[in-house]
């Protein structure tokens, strides 16, 4: 499983960044890094949308709760 990536702001000392899938609504490519240090999103790379497509911390959004 690959590592996701760390905040490019050197601010924030290497925090890793988290899948959020709020906007996976409009697709499944329609996500975003968000860092906990700095509260801001950052946009995947074409490479990380692929390998990060369903996973490690996204869920294939299917609405069954
Ligand atoms: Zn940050």
């Amino acid at each position: 499983m690959r590592q996701p990536p760390s905040c490019p702001d050197p601010r924030c000392n290497g925090a890793v960044l988290w899948k959020d899938t709020s906007t996976t609504a409009t697709g499944e490519d329609h996500w975003f890094w968000w860092c906990g240090s700095c509260k801001r999103k950052w946009k995947p790379t074409s490479e990380q949308l692929e390998a990060f497509r369903y996973g490690p911390s996204g869920r294939r959004s299917h609405r069954l709760h």
